[in-house]
């Protein structure tokens, strides 16, 4: 369930590496109502509208020297509402203009499963990816080096919030507005890298 936007950055950092590398804070992203409007079910480009200051937050991170994940309940899949595919390329669209701010998400992370997924593949009584159960936060964490004492997760429901305190991260609800700005503070906070 995890597509690297960029599968090079991903080899620079295995965990099998001979190149050590230095544990970074993680900025942790739901992604509807927190990078794009939630109108419900997002899964097509024609509907995605970003978040004012969504793109340049991500941007702002990368450069700080953040990982940068987006973790995402898409149980839509599971309702039978639209399919895996339509979750892929609608994240490859949000890379792809991502790309024109020099920005990236080092790794998108949805859930597909719901306790009442009408394909049976997609149905668990309590599926521990879908937050609030902290999966995709803790194998994200688990595949990439990430100090999760430094990290933040962001979500707009106490679900997102939940699923961060879970995984031993600090998190904080955004309720609108403009995320760099909801941001800006993190990024002044000292990184001690
Ligand atoms: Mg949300």
């Amino acid at each position: 369930m995890v597509v690297a936007a960029n599968p090079a950055k991903l080899l620079s950092v295995t965990a099998n590496s001979p190149i050590p590398t230095r544990r970074r804070p993680a900025l942790f992203l739901d992604r509807d109502g927190v990078l794009n409007e939630d109108r419900g079910y997002v899964h097509l480009w024609e509907d995605f509208c970003w978040v004012p200051g969504a793109q340049d937050a991500i941007a702002a991170f990368n450069r700080a020297g953040w990982l940068v994940f987006v973790v995402t309940n898409q149980s839509g899949v599971g309702r039978g509402y639209y399919t895996e595919e339509h979750v892929k390329a609608l994240h490859g669209r949000m890379a792809k203009a991502l790309e024109d701010v020099g920005g990236w998400v080092d790794a998108f992370y949805y859930c597909p499963d719901h306790p009442q997924a009408v394909d049976l593949r997609y149905r668990h009584p309590d599926p521990p990816d879908r937050k609030p159960n902290p999966g995709m936060l803790l194998r994200a964490m688990s595949e990439w080096p990430v100090n999760a004492d430094l990290s933040l997760m962001i979500g707009d429901k106490d679900g997102d919030l939940e699923a961060g305190r879970r995984a031993g991260v600090r998190a904080r609800r955004f309720e609108g507005g403009d995320l760099l700005e909801f941001l800006a503070q993190e990024l002044t906070r000292p990184y001690p890298g």
